[in-house]
């Protein structure tokens, strides 16, 4: 029986409008996408120039009959689907059906394909079949496709260079084999291999093949799930972050889609332990009935939406925490045995890098937290103390052990040892954290006791600045600052929050004037947090501080017993190591054993 069905109208008339075949990258698309609903469990893709001469796609799937095999050069015919409702069904990713004709229309096509039954070879040029033959060529099926667009010489044009629709190519193949891991993917572009993965159905496996065994190391496993959502998968270290979010990949029920809300809350979860600008890698299936799902019917079908969103973010969010705060994140140096990088995907990654920077470059220019400040411009007194003295070490997590200071270097790194290895901490991005915990900790219980001041500060500013600032001196009174106006763009403060550090007090404030005169939509949260990243960086131990191991000692137990001791505010590293193992493997010790 023929299993290549003509599309009722409706459905086709629906999936017409937005279907175009217009890159290479969806001419591979297609074609792979036939071959996973064809049952395929090896998907071979070759290019000649990126696809532009040539696309060659071969699989071991099902393969079609004679008839089968000429039918699916006509317009809207499809084995795939019959109605709209199988669109929901996970088992099938394609709908678009017209996709091969539309590609046999503007390129030299032949298709062999064998049933197990009958071999058959059909050629079709510019959209017309011009033979259909019996062929012994083995069971699946294989399409090549050469010099497309030759008939469309605009469309051919728009292709952007052939490193770009390369990168495109790589990035979707590199997303089918994540997300069918039990498929074997070869991707060859002029004889080079880009990505060839085993179909032994393990997905760290393939993230080593994607992304390198280094990334593969630094990957953890997630899996867990509510009444509504299952989420299995991986998520990486934070020393691994990325600086674009093309390596965030998320399925659901193994269709990959892309969801800024989900992408929000993973990037959320590692609040502080990455960048603002940085993204972690992962690779998550979320599975789901249909039911609780809408696909936006569009050609690309990335777009989804949760009706029981909630619930879904929540899962997400406490399992990604879940494993950050149960580790030991630090980034360890390790001595690297020759690397056999792919230096065409690394290459790749680059200009993957750069397109999406164009994509996002709008998004993330509203960031209310910039990177640090590398320059410290303001000077801070030489009897700063660390931290605030009163605030109790109060050992609770100790997700990392007992590191005893021998020393400083460059006068901002304290070198530290225990049983396990070698540590180097940034002495700043140290004192960072404990303060960063301690501001938000005081911020967050509303107590409102307060300092008066014997003499009020006054505090002169801009015009301009003193013109925002009038309109808003709630802000300042919301966090327990007796404030008024003193005329002539003069502020007079005459208490403060106690939590204020007394050693820096006009710099401080100035520091909360100038956040509340640039905050634009007001979120109490962000607010605070900006305050807390801000006065910590300001008020922590500077680079070229010399500290004495006393004082370094107190440091690093302070900051072991952070609630994240990993990181600075800003997701800078506190600390990394050298482990016993490697010095004695870099000093090759075991030589003299
Ligand atoms: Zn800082
Ligand atoms: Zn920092």
């Amino acid at each position: 029986m023929s299993k290549v069905s003509v599309m009722e109208p409706d459905l086709a008339n629906k999936i017409a409008a937005g279907e175009v075949v217009e890159k290479t990258a969806s001419v591979v698309k297609e074609l792979v996408e036939n071959a996973i609903d064809a049952q395929a469990t090896d998907i071979k893709i070759e290019l000649v120039d990126s696809g532009v001469k040539q696309i060659i796609v071969t699989d071991d799937g099902v393969g079609m009959d004679s008839d089968d095999a000429v039918l699916c050069f006509s317009r809207h015919a499809t084995s795939k689907l019959k109605n709209l409702d199988d669109l929901f069904n996970i088992e099938s990713l394609g709908f678009r059906g017209e996709a091969l004709p539309s590609i046999a229309s503007v390129s030299h096509t032949i298709l062999e394909t064998n049933n197990a039954d009958i071999g058959t070879e059909v050629v079709v040029d510019g959209g017309t079949i011009v033979s259909v033959k019996k062929s012994d060529c083995k069971k699946g099926t294989k399409i090549t496709v050469k010099n497309l667009f030759y008939n469309t010489p605009v469309r051919l044009k728009y292709l952007k260079n052939l490193y770009i629709e390369l990168a495109n190519i790589v990035e979707y193949v590199d997303k089918m084999a994540l997300s069918y891991p039990n498929i074997r993917f070869n991707l060859i572009n002029n004889d080079k291999n880009l990505l060839s993965t085993d179909g032994s159905g393990n997905l760290l496996k393939v993230i080593s093949r994607i992304y390198g065994v280094d990334v593969a190391k630094k990957m953890i496993a997630i899996d867990g799930s509510n009444s509504d959502y299952k989420i299995t998968g991986f998520i990486s270290y934070p020393e691994k972050a990325r600086s674009n979010r093309n390596s965030m990949t998320t399925f659901v029920n193994n269709r990959l889609i892309r969801n800024n809300d989900l992408n929000r809350v993973i990037t959320d979860s590692y609040h502080t332990y990455i960048p603002v600008s940085k993204f972690p890698i992962v690779v998550l299936n979320i599975e789901v009935d249909p039911i609780l799902i809408d696909i936006n019917i569009h050609p690309t079908k990335m777009d989804i939406k949760f009706s029981k969103m909630d619930s879904l973010k929540e899962l997400l969010r406490d399992l990604i925490i879940e494993k950050l705060e149960h580790r030991n994140l630090i980034p360890t140096l390790e001595s690297k045995d020759k690397k056999n990088k792919n230096t065409l995907t690394d290459l790749l990654e680059l200009e993957k890098n750069e397109l999406i920077r164009e994509e996002t470059i709008s998004e993330e220019s509203n960031n209310y937290d910039e990177m640090e400040e590398i320059s410290f411009d303001f000077d801070v007194e030489d009897e700063t103390p660390l931290y605030d003295p009163n605030v109790e070490i109060a050992p609770k997590k100790e997700r990392i052990k007992k590191m005893y200071p021998v020393g400083l270097v460059h006068g901002t790194y304290i070198v530290a040892e225990n049983e396990d290895g070698m540590y180097l901490i940034d002495q700043h991005a140290a004192a960072e954290r404990i303060n960063y915990e301690k501001y938000l900790k005081e911020m967050g219980t509303h107590d409102d006791h307060v300092q008066d001041l014997l003499i009020p500060l006054k505090i002169e500013l801009s015009n301009s600045d003193y013109l925002i600032l009038k309109e808003k001196m709630d802000r300042l009174r919301d966090l327990n600052f007796e404030v008024e106006d003193f005329g002539i763009n003069t502020i007079l403060v005459r208490s403060h929050p106690y939590w204020l550090p007394e050693y820096a007090l006009e710099e401080a404030i100035r520091k909360i004037i100038d956040i509340v005169i640039s905050e634009k939509d007001f979120d109490p949260y962000k607010f605070t947090e900006k305050i807390a990243i801000t006065l910590a960086c300001k008020m922590s131990i500077k680079a070229n501080d010399h500290l004495e191991l006393p004082a370094m000692e107190d440091l690093l137990e302070r900051l072991r017993n952070t609630e994240n001791p990993f990181t600075c505010p800003h997701g800078r590293p506190t600390i990394i190591t050298y482990s016993k193992y490697e010095l004695e493997k870099l000093f090759m010790r075991s030589m003299e054993r």
